[in-house]
């Protein structure tokens, strides 16, 4: 392009390509769209999806997170969105329509509660909640209208390690995916695909990114869809399109689902990821490992000491050998059993209050697989719209904290702890029978 005269077009145009260079590290492509070279371009990206034309349906930076995520976890493709809530919804509104019956874990994330008590069920999407351990229950809640499954693989606030083998062998049975939030978990600790779930999803907002700065979720497909078995229970994927041509499962067979995600639900619902976030969520795989190995030693170390102390009626940690499954963790989780866990004080919500106003490292917040170490109060936050029987059955009591373990230096995170147990007022814990 010979350079323009005027000041207007040439403070939009002249020097807005970047010098060719070959950066190490991944670059953000924090652009709205990409130029087309010439009509055949343009014309077989939108017919095909190839390559880039506009970031809500691919960008180049978004892409390498994906193709990296879908590695790690063993899937087959992963598709990244703004938030782990997205994700969730993304997931699930791949697989269910109006009329049909879902299945999911009674203790899950708070958010995905509501989003399947309140909104799912506005759309004429009915769910059933069961003990998700019990293999017996998933089969007997099962309809003909049962179109997925959902369960967390580690419960917050029980810490209830899900049998996953067990849970997905029911599901296979009915041709129905179940749908797994591995946010406590993360790839490095486990990879649910390879115990038979089909769709993966994560906060990336947590672990995956890891310090606290961005959202971030991701859903990640199996790209084992049977379509002989499967197919007639989810019309949208067999269903030749408006004019015609191949349905998902023609043109894509096993990998039908994936890519209906990718290309019908994601973009259409919209909640696109920011390139520059995108960004930090890979840069923050890039330590995945390490940070994970710190965190669940800290945490196991930071779980015996708090299940020795005095002022401490309960510890609910999966790598404790006295939680109930322990068993399942050691089978499902032998690299270690995750820095998310509660604890319960003998002193009820006043002694909860002292803890978490006296911590000094370990924030008093509401988030967690951060790097930093954080504290939070679930039954007055988190679960205070829940019923007293419904905390009771998931383990939120009133002198119930929960913790993510940070990466510090063990003997801190356990001194600052202890200044605030010694300190508990004496008041607080002589209320001890009226708590728990
Ligand atoms: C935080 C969280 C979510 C929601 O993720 P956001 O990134 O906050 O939208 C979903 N599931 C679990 C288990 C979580 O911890």
């Amino acid at each position: 392009m010979t350079e323009p005269a005027g000041f207007s077009t040439r403070q939009v145009h002249v020097g807005d390509e970047a010098a060719a260079a070959d950066p190490r590290a991944l670059p953000i492509y924090l652009s709205a769209g990409f130029r087309f070279t010439d009509l055949e371009h343009s014309a077989d990206h939108f017919g095909t999806g190839a390559g880039f034309g506009y970031s809500r349906t691919g960008n180049p930076t978004v892409d390498a997170v994906e193709r990296r995520l879908a590695s790690l976890e063993g899937g087959d493709q992963a598709v990244l969105v703004s938030s782990g809530q997205a994700a969730v919804v993304v997931a699930l509104l791949s697989v269910l329509s109006a009329g049909d019956h879902l299945i999911s874990a009674t203790q899950i994330y708070e958010g995905t509660r509501g989003l399947l008590t309140h909104n799912l069920e506005r759309l004429g999407i009915e769910t059933t909640f069961v003990d998700a351990n019990s293999a017996e229950a998933w089969r007997s809640a099962i309809r003909p209208n049962t179109r997925a499954m959902f369960a967390e693989t580690l419960s917050n606030a029980r810490n209830d390690v899900l049998d996953i083998a067990a849970v997905s062998a029911v599901a296979d049975v009915h041709g129905i995916p179940l749908i797994v939030d591995s946010t406590f978990t993360t790839p490095y600790l486990l990879r649910p695909i390879e115990h038979g779930a089909a769709i993966v999803v994560h906060s990336a907002s947590k672990f995956l990114a890891g310090q606290g700065s961005v959202l971030g979720g991701v859903i990640v497909d199996d790209g084992r869809f049977d379509v002989a078995k499967s197919g007639p229970l989810f019309p949208h994927l067999t269903t030749p399109d408006r004019l015609g041509g191949p349905s998902y499962t023609e043109k894509h067979g096993p990998r039908a689902r994936g890519q209906y995600i990718r290309e019908s639900v994601a973009p259409r619902l919209g909640p696109t990821p920011s390139p520059l976030n995108a960004f930090f969520i890979g840069q923050g795989i890039e330590t995945l490992s390490l940070r994970v190995d710190r965190q669940s030693a800290n945490a196991l170390a930071v779980a015996r000491w708090l299940a020795e102390r005095p002022e401490v009626v309960r510890v609910d940690y999966a790598g404790l050998p006295s939680h109930p499954h322990h068993a399942l963790a050691e089978r499902y989780l032998p690299r270690g059993a995750g820095s998310v866990f509660t604890f319960t004080l003998e002193g009820g919500k006043d002694a909860a209050r002292h803890v978490v106003e006296t911590l000094e490292l370990v924030t008093h917040m509401t988030h967690l697989g951060d790097v930093r170490s954080l504290i939070l109060h679930p039954a007055s936050t988190s679960h205070s719209a829940r019923s007293d029987a419904e905390r009771e059955e998931a383990g939120v009591h009133p002198g119930t904290l929960r913790i993510s373990i940070g990466i510090e230096d063990i003997d801190d995170i356990v001194r600052d702890l202890a200044n605030a147990l010694d300190t508990i007022p004496a008041r607080a814990s002589d209320r001890q029978a009226v708590v728990l």
